[in-house]
């Protein structure tokens, strides 16, 4: 259910959040902060809460993908059914090879399963979508738009400047990338 009104503890949690966002404090570092703020009587909710809550009041969709722990691969495309990783050997899963193979068979609880790595994934329409609802943003996002209209032969200002650029631009493709920018 999306909530109007944040309660306190979402309110000073969602400041705690931005104050991170802003500063580039780890998500480590900010759990440390976290658990010294409950020591002196301010309940923040942890990360992983406030990115779902701040996704599910964005309508924000976002996709989790399994990787291995050492960062070698992400389960995708070729990789999407190994049950370990092809480089280091790392398995999957931390449960046992016979609880993993009878979920990827359909013969046991997939939802049982606990990756040993993931990351969580927002497409990247999404990302623009989001950023084309803050007007800044979307104004800074048109930028090439701008730059063909103060046409400038003699300088190479960006890669909308280019020649490629240019050439795609005569078959018509160009009014579409700007279009988008
Ligand atoms: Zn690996």
């Amino acid at each position: 259910m999306v909530e109007i009104e944040p309660s306190r503890r979402w309110e000073q949690s969602l400041r705690y959040f931005r104050w991170k966002l802003t500063s580039k404090v780890s998500d480590t570092a900010f759990e440390d902060l976290r658990k010294n703020l409950i020591q002196d009587g301010v309940e923040i909710y942890d990360l992983r809460a406030i990115r779902s809550y701040l996704c599910e009041q964005l309508g924000i969709e976002r996709r989790r993908y399994h990787c291995c722990p050492t960062g070698c691969i992400a389960y995708t495309k070729q990789y999407a059914n190994m049950r370990e990783c092809p480089h280091c050997r790392i398995p999957r899963y931390y449960e046992s090879l016979e609880l993993v193979e009878a979920a990827l068979n359909g013969t046991g609880p997939f939802t049982d399963l606990t990756p040993r790595g993931y990351y969580d994934y927002i497409p990247v329409i999404e990302r623009l979508r989001q950023l084309f609802a803050i007007p800044e943003y979307a104004e800074k996002m048109r930028y090439a738009s701008r730059l063909r209209r103060e046409k400038d032969e003699e300088v190479m200002r960006d890669i909308w400047d280019a020649d490629g650029m240019k050439h795609w631009e005569t078959k018509g493709l160009g009014s579409l990338s700007h279009s988008l920018m």
